[in-house]
């Protein structure tokens, strides 16, 4: 199996060699000449793409799917899905190695691949044999003017190859599809078949595979489409300023690359599991190409909307993309055959979990560990019993939190010299998932253990941080006030110094975790200074005499409060880091909490999923299973497919915390994702369920517990914290895609 960085130097000698001999200024022209596609084939199999797929060591689908991708983007339709296809058949052992094998690796032989009747879609034709001769149809074949050989996928267990293109027995009819040439019907009459064994399961795992291998041209594409339309904005001025200036437009953008990166990771997944072996390869095949059929074609629609009237012209490249996304996307009964496959695993007759992520032979271990710990410190009895009590608004078990610091977990990432075990990001990505899977209260105090590491000084450090690890203490936030959301920056809460001390006045709101031992407050301490300069970050008791409270009742049956400060004095051992910077600590903290807050959502939204396809399951309307439901089915399978995109997303932050570096936009695009996927998860129960679902906590008949109208309560909060969705699209668009401020 290939290696990132043997990807990355395939997909650059790709790009580079389709920029010199299929340049986009003359890619229409190109296309539309036989000759120049069998000569295009022809250089690509000289760089060895015609045989990727016969030996999984010298590349695998991961490869297919970067050469598809670089295809995608410079509009060429050479016939890469067909010659990955046959090579991955025979490699499979499903299929024979036909005769034509080694022209077709030499780029001698030009394959046109298609299902037949075995397609998804109705319209793709079909062909009969009898006695080694074929008669019937196939539609939509991509490129078949230039093929030398027709490959048919026969519903009989074997593949057809007809080797008389050209001949009397063969008539190609051109199809305009989207306003674009390139697809054609081939009729046989009599066209003489060699028929090669195939097994159902091997021609049924080549139409997935030739669904990725679409969806990644048509990513490429979007992607083009794409880079163009963020270049134009930054240049194009309206009103006096770049376009890329307007927040419509950057959010915009800012909701394409979050798609755009959903669908490359969630592509690349299915195609590592493949490559490695890994069963769930059909489930991700199946979540990604549903994904990009629901999210690429808007992408598309979108960047158009950036380009404003200049895409619209025929010559301009982003039309030639428009369209590609748009035939690709539906190819094999498009996004609904695929959600349809994700219903079937979802809302089978048995109970399935969501596929597992591989987290690497340590994180796979602590996970067991992990579970196996719980099994015994937070069985399902002790879980039921705290949650009859009045605890659970405040997710805090002070006996748990103990038990949990006497594992030494609450410090699993920190460094030795801090107490900690210095585990990789991927082991922490197991304890969250498995003690969000048990349901646990939550233990420790990550963010500001993170900033106490960076910013503490010696003796904060040996004061403050043996007791998070213990478990001993429960730490808040008092950021916002009834004028600063948002707009942090503006907070007024004073901080004066006096003597050794500090003295606060001012009010805070919103502050949820007021219970707790400690809160970290952010102070103007220089009134004269710009905004961000002249913040303080302190540590204060919640119990400090001059602090009152009013408390105030949320939506999802919580509660928070304001908080009033009133000549509050605190030691200058209370400063953390130097007086006037706190603004760095206050975003550093803020920034080690979004790295997860996309995971943490994440792995609550995969057991409620599981949760809500077990309840469906249990449920008749009317003598029908519901999980029959043909709109329930297609929502479930929908859903399931933005959940593995989702968990790409967060996994990716992990991934770059593991590899030493910090996520920041790519952490907002995480969260963005999560917290609006969560609302969606509540609305997708209130339509499938319908009042029933809307029934409370301690209502007689509301499905599971009153936990689903519940969560969809909870879950603005997602979308409003930690900085709200609108302010980390605009961050997304700027780090992000680099757009002016
Ligand atoms: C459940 C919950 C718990 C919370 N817990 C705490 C806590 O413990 N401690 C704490 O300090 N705070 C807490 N908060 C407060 C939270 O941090 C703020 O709500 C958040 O920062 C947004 O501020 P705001 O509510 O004043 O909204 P505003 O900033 O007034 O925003 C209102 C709307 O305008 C939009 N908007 C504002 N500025 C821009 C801009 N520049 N561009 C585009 N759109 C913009 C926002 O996105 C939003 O849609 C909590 C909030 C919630 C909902």
């Amino acid at each position: 199996m290939s290696s990132d960085h043997e990807r990355t130097m395939l997909r650059d000698a790709i790009r580079s060699l389709l920029q010199r001999h299929w340049p986009a200024d003359k890619a229409k022209a190109l296309a539309a000449r036989s000759a120049d596609l069998t000569g295009i084939w022809r250089i690509l199999a000289e760089q060895g793409c015609a045989a990727l797929g016969t030996d999984p060591a010298s590349g695998g689908l991961q490869d297919i799917l970067v050469v598809m991708e670089e295809l995608g983007r410079a509009a060429c339709p050479a016939p890469m899905l067909d010659a990955a296809i046959i090579n991955l058949a025979c490699s499979d052992a499903g299929m024979q190695a036909p005769p034509f094998l080694p022209d077709l690796h030499s780029g001698k032989a030009y394959a046109c691949v298609s299902f037949g009747a075995m397609d998804p879609d109705s319209a793709a034709g079909s062909v009969t044999v009898s006695s080694g001769k074929i008669s019937g149809k196939i539609n939509f074949a991509e490129g078949a003017r230039s093929a030398t050989h027709f490959v048919i996928f026969h519903p009989a267990g074997s593949c057809l190859i007809v080797a008389e293109a050209s001949s009397d027995h063969v008539t190609l009819t051109p199809t305009r599809a989207m306003g674009a040439d390139g697809l054609f019907s081939a009729e046989f009459s009599g066209a003489t078949a060699v028929s090669v064994p195939v097994s159902a399961a091997c021609a049924s795992d080549m139409l997935s595979i030739s669904r990725l291998c679409y969806a990644a041209r048509a990513w490429g594409a979007a992607n083009r489409a794409f880079e163009l339309a963020v270049a134009y904005v930054k240049d194009r001025k309206q009103f006096g300023q770049p376009v890329g200036r307007f927040q419509a437009v950057q959010h915009k953008l800012a909701n394409n690359l979050i798609a755009l990166m959903g669908v490359q990771l969630s592509l690349g997944n299915a195609a590592s599991h493949y490559d490695r072996g890994i069963d769930h390869w059909r489930t991700f095949a199946a979540a990604a190409f549903a994904y990009s059929n629901m999210t690429l074609r808007q992408v598309s629609l979108e960047t158009h909307h950036s380009f404003g009237a200049i895409g619209y012209a025929e010559d301009h490249e982003a039309p030639r993309h428009f369209k590609r996304v748009h035939l690709d996307i539906v190819r094999h009964g498009g996004g609904r055959q695929a959600r349809e496959e994700l219903a079937e695993r979802y809302l089978g007759e048995e109970s399935v979990e969501l596929p597992q992520y591989d987290l690497g032979e340590a994180g796979n271990r602590f996970r067991g560990e992990v579970r196996e710990w719980l099994s015994k410190h937070w069985p399902p009895e002790r879980r039921a019993a705290y949650e009859a009590t009045d605890e659970t608004h405040r997710d805090h078990d002070a006996k748990f939190a103990r038990e949990m610091g006497s594992t030494g977990w609450l410090g699993l990432t920190w460094p030795k010299k801090f107490g900690g075990l210095e585990r990789s990001p991927y082991e922490l990505l197991a304890l969250l998932e498995e003690t969000t899977r048990a349901e646990t209260p939550r233990a420790g105090a990550p963010i500001q253990a993170a900033s106490w590491m960076i910013y503490g000084n010696p003796e904060q450090q040996q004061r403050y941080l043996p007791e998070i690890l213990r478990g001993e203490v429960v730490y808040g936030m008092w950021y916002s006030e009834p004028n600063s959301g948002s707009d942090l920056a503006s907070l007024r809460t004073k901080a004066v110094r006096d003597g050794d001390d500090w003295v606060i006045n001012g009010e805070k709101i919103w502050t949820t975790t007021y219970w707790g031992d400690y809160m970290w407050l952010a102070a103007r301490t220089d009134a004269t200074a710009k905004p961000h300069a002249g913040i303080s970050m302190f540590i204060v008791r919640t119990d400090s005499p001059g602090i009152t409270r009013t408390s105030i009742k949320t939506m999802y049956d919580g509660e928070f409060c304001n908080t009033f400060f009133d000549n509050v004095r605190v030691s200058s051992a209370a400063l953390i880091g130097e007086v006037n910077r706190g603004w760095e600590v206050l975003t550093g903290s803020l920034g080690t909490e979004r790295s997860f807050v996309g995971t943490l959502i994440l792995t609550k939204l995969v057991r409620q999923f599981e949760e809500l396809c077990d309840y469906i399951r249990s449920l008749e309307i009317n003598g029908r299973p519901l999980r029959l439901d043909p709109i329930v089915r297609d929502t479930i399978g929908g859903y399931a497919a933005y959940l593995e995109a989702g968990r790409q997303l967060a996994l990716n932050s992990v991934t770059i915390l593991a590899k030493g570096s910090e996520p920041t936009w790519e952490a907002a695009i995480a969260k963005v994702f999560a917290g609006e996927l969560m609302e969606r998860f509540g609305e997708s129960a209130l339509d499938i369920l319908g009042m029933c679902a809307t029934l409370s906590a301690g209502s007689t008949d509301a499905p599971l517990r009153g936990r689903l109208e519940q969560k969809l309560r909870h879950s603005l909060m997602w979308v409003i914290s930690l900085g709200t969705n609108e302010i980390q699209r605009s961050m997304i668009a700027q780090r992000g895609l680099g757009l002016p401020r």
